[in-house]
C-alpha cells in the first residue's frame, strides 16, 4: 500500500489505573505497538474480544485520545499537528448504541446539525437544507425532522447517527460496533446502508466489531487484536479461509455457535481473557494457546512481513 489514507505507526496508549486500595497504580497498555494502514475507499475491519483495545484505537484515530508513543498520520500528516476541528471534519464516528449517543431532548434535525454548529461549518441559513439532504441520503423521511429519539425505531436512530456523521462530508467514518445494539432484522439494513454510502460518497471505513460475520460481510481487510496488539492482519477472504494465528482460529471456531449474532462470547479456549494490567510474558496468548511451546512463554513472537501479517512463533499453515 503506497500511501494509506490513515496510517498508524507503532502506536501505544498507556493509562495509569488503580489496582486497589493498598496496591497503588499501574500501567495498562490498552494499545501496545500497533501498526496499521487503511487505504482510501477501503473497509478495514478490526476485531477482537471486549477489552482488547479496539475502542481505544478508534478514539486515537478520531483524535479523542492522544498516543503515549508512536504516531497516526492522516493523508501523511501527523494527526497531532492537525487542529481538532479540521480533523473532525475529515474523520467522524458512528458509535454502538444510537440511543445512548443521541440527546433525548433534541429533535432529529437538531441532532444531525450538531456538528455543523459545533464546528461552525457553512452559513446557519444553509443548515436546514443540508439536514434535509443528508436525511434523504440515509433514508430518513423528512417528517421525522421534528421527532425525538424516543419516537424512533432502533434502525431509524442509527440512521440519525449515520446522518450526523456524514453531514460533515468526512473522508473516513470510524464505525464502532455500529449494529450490535440493533435487532438482528435491522442490522443487515444498516450494514447495507453503510456499504451503499461508501460506494456513493467514496467513504473509507474503519469498522470495529466483535462480530466476525459483520466484518466478513463488510471488510476487505481485517486485523485481529489481542491484548492491545495486532496478532494477525490479512485480506478478509484469506483470513476467513485459512487463519494463521491460533487466536484467529479460535475466534472463527466461536462463530460456530447457535447464536453467532452474539459475537464472541466463547472462544472455546478454556482460560479467561488475561488481565491487561498484568499481561502474560512472551506471547501474551500463550496461556490460552493449544500450540504453545517453551519459547512462547519466554519470547514475544516477531511479526511477519507482507500481505498476511501474523505474530506467532508457529503460525498455522
Ligand atoms: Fe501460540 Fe506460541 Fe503462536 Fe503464541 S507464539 S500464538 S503461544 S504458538
Amino acid at each position: 500500500m503506497e500511501h494509506p489514507l490513515i496510517q498508524i505507526r507503532d502506536v501505544t496508549k498507556t493509562y495509569r489505573v488503580g489496582t486497589g486500595l493498598l496496591r497503588g497504580k499501574r500501567d495498562l497498555k490498552a494499545v501496545n505497538g500497533v501498526t496499521l494502514g487503511v487505504a482510501k475507499g477501503e473497509v478495514f475491519g478490526l476485531v477482537g474480544e471486549s477489552g482488547c483495545g479496539k475502542t481505544t484505537a478508534a478514539k486515537l484515530i478520531l483524535g479523542l485520545e492522544q498516543p503515549t508513543s508512536g504516531e497516526i498520520l492522516y493523508h501523511q500528516r501527523p494527526t497531532a499537528s492537525i487542529p481538532r476541528r479540521e480533523l473532525a471534519r475529515c474523520v467522524q464516528p458512528v458509535f454502538q448504541d444510537p440511543y445512548a449517543s443521541l440527546n433525548p431532548r433534541k429533535s432529529v434535525a437538531s441532532i444531525i446539525s450538531l456538528p455543523l454548529r459545533v464546528h461552525r461549518v457553512g452559513a446557519k441559513a444553509e443548515w436546514p437544507q443540508r439536514v434535509a439532504e443528508i436525511m434523504a441520503v440515509v433514508g430518513l423521511p423528512p417528517r421525522l425532522a421534528g421527532s425525538y429519539p424516543n419516537q424512533l425505531s432502533g434502525g431509524q436512530r442509527q440512521r440519525v447517527a449515520v446522518a450526523r456523521a456524514l453531514i460533515m462530508h468526512p473522508d473516513v467514518v470510524v464505525c464502532d460496533e455500529p449494529t450490535s445494539a440493533l435487532d438482528v432484522s435491522v442490522q443487515a439494513q444498516i450494514l447495507n446502508l453503510l456499504l451503499d454510502l461508501r460506494a456513493e460518497l467514496g467513504l473509507t471505513y474503519l469498522l470495529i466489531s466483535h462480530n466476525l460475520s459483520v466484518v466478513e460481510h463488510m471488510a476487505s481487510r481485517v486485523a485481529v487484536m489481542y491484548l492491545g496488539r495486532i496478532v494477525e492482519e490479512s485480506p478478509t477472504a484469506d483470513l476467513f479461509r485459512s487463519p494463521r494465528h491460533p487466536y484467529t482460529r479460535a475466534l472463527l471456531d466461536s462463530v460456530l455457535t447457535p447464536e453467532p449474532e452474539k459475537g464472541l462470547p466463547e472462544t472455546h479456549l478454556g482460560i479467561a481473557y488475561p488481565n491487561p494490567i498484568a499481561p502474560p510474558p512472551g506471547c501474551t496468548f500463550h496461556p490460552r494457546c493449544p500450540h504453545a511451546r517453551e519459547i512462547c512463554r519466554r519470547q514475544p513472537p516477531p511479526a511477519t512481513d507482507g500481505d498476511r501479517r501474523v505474530e506467532c512463533h508457529f503460525p498455522l499453515q
